[in-house]
């Protein structure tokens, strides 16, 4: 899909960025199969090397090949030529919630900015810990939800494979010295990772490979706002990965305001891909939705979205928008949310409402790279909200006949 094809192409590029200037040198944990033997074995080094370097990305997060002590000097010199051990250039972290959420602001190669959050659940009785990971897959985004920070970004480049990976890497390292680790994997960051699907695969391959980072595919979860290429190519590949649909709205009217994207790839379709994901893997798919109060949450919207899913392998979870400043909307009151999950309830919807983790430190898809970008002007806020208005009271209008 062309990058203008949807979303804001209008919006100006982040001050930081030098577009073009990119780091030739592959990142090692993006490396593929045998990459990084046939290169050792073709400097003339014995195999073990490999699994020395190997042991170093994938066993001690290793972000400076200097660090590599046991590979003589002038080997590490070669390596440090030829591959990056860490593709993000600097990371720097925000805590929230006592500690319990951090966020992280990545810079890249060529001075993009993204970000990734790691959500500790301390130990339950019955339940392990769980420290979960949500990752970028994109600088921006296309797809342009008004209710979404990355969206009105507008869309800058697709990341690499190791820009991936290295994100749960920088986390892990962090983890290590604790005793602890990453157990779960959430594409939700930045970007359509089904936009994106080549290196987002890659990436979640790499990461559930018991040899490389040796998660459990169940414990990784792809989002996406509704590609429907990208869900039939996961259902043909039959991973166990959970595919969260970002649904929004059952209702097409105003589901193209709240997911432009639903004008390319309406929601029905989306919902039957999904489907057909969950019979090929055996695997629930999760649905988002955003509450927006007045927007999508009223009793019609529950009912119309029980209709949509009752029946299927579904578990739907309702999250209070975090409020962003482009829009003129905010957050559904608790009472309308309760109302709205008794709805699907009652259809036999498996659904839970989420609690919003690390508001304060703006944990929401996008919001801290957002703050990064330059303010855009008071008037064009004020348009955008107006613009926004119209088309969600036209599409509730639409959706009412
Ligand atoms: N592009 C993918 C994955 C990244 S967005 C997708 O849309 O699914 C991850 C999640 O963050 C999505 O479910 C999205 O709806 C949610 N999100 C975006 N902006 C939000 C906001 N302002 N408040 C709450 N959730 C938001
Ligand atoms: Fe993109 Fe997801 Fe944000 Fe929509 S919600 S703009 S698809 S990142």
């Amino acid at each position: 899909m062309p990058d203008d094809a949807i979303g804001r192409p209008d919006l100006p590029l982040l001050v930081s960025a030098r577009p073009g200037l990119r780091d030739p040198r592959p990142g090692l944990s993006g490396l593929a199969g045998d990459e990084l033997r046939t290169w050792i074995q073709a400097a003339g080094e014995p195999a073990y090397r490999a699994r020395q370097v190997d042991d170093f990305v994938w066993g001690r997060s290793a972000s400076d090949v200097e660090t590599m002590r046991t590979l003589p000097a002038a080997l590490r010199a070669a390596i440090g030529a030829a591959f990056r051990a860490d593709t993000l250039v600097s990371t720097s972290v925000r805590e929230g919630d006592g500690g319990l959420t951090e966020k992280a602001l990545h810079v890249l190669d060529d001075g993009r900015l993204i970000e990734s959050v790691l959500m500790r659940y301390p130990a339950r009785t019955g339940q392990r810990e769980r420290n979960t990971v949500c990752i970028s897959s994109q600088a921006g985004c296309a797809v342009g939800c008004p209710f979404c920070a990355t969206g009105e970004l507008g869309f800058q480049r697709d990341l690499e494979t190791a820009e991936i990976v290295d994100q749960v890497r920088t986390w892990q390292g962090r983890l290590a010295p604790a005793g602890r680790r990453v157990s779960n994997v959430v594409f939700m960051g930045m970007g359509e990772p089904l936009l994106n699907a080549e290196r987002v695969i890659a990436a979640a391959e790499a990461l559930t490979d018991a040899q490389r980072f040796g998660l459990g595919a169940r414990h990784v979860t792809i989002s996406t706002s509704g590609v429907i290429p990208g869900i039939e190519r996961l259902a043909i590949d039959r991973p166990q990965y959970t595919l969260a649909v970002s649904l929004h709205a059952a209702r097409p009217a105003l589901r193209d305001v709240l997911v432009p994207l639903n004008r390319r790839y309406p929601v029905l379709d989306v919902v039957a891909a999904a489907s057909d994901y969950a019979r090929s893997t055996g695997r629930r798919v999760s649905y988002e939705s955003v509450m927006i109060d007045g927007i999508n949450d009223t009793p019609a919207d529950a009912e119309a979205m029980a209709r949509l899913l009752a029946g299927r392998s579904a578990h739907v979870n309702l999250i209070p928008m975090n409020p962003v400043a482009h829009t003129p909307w905010q957050p559904s009151r608790a009472d309308r949310i309760a109302g709205f999950a008794a709805t699907l309830r009652a259809a036999g919807v498996a659904t839970t409402i989420r609690r919003n983790r690390g508001i304060e430190i703006g944990a929401a898809c996008g919001q801290l790279a957002a703050e990064q970008a330059p303010a855009p002007a008071p008037d064009a806020v004020q348009r955008r909200r107006r613009h926004l208005e119209a088309e969600s009271s036209a599409a509730l209008v639409e959706a009412a006949r």
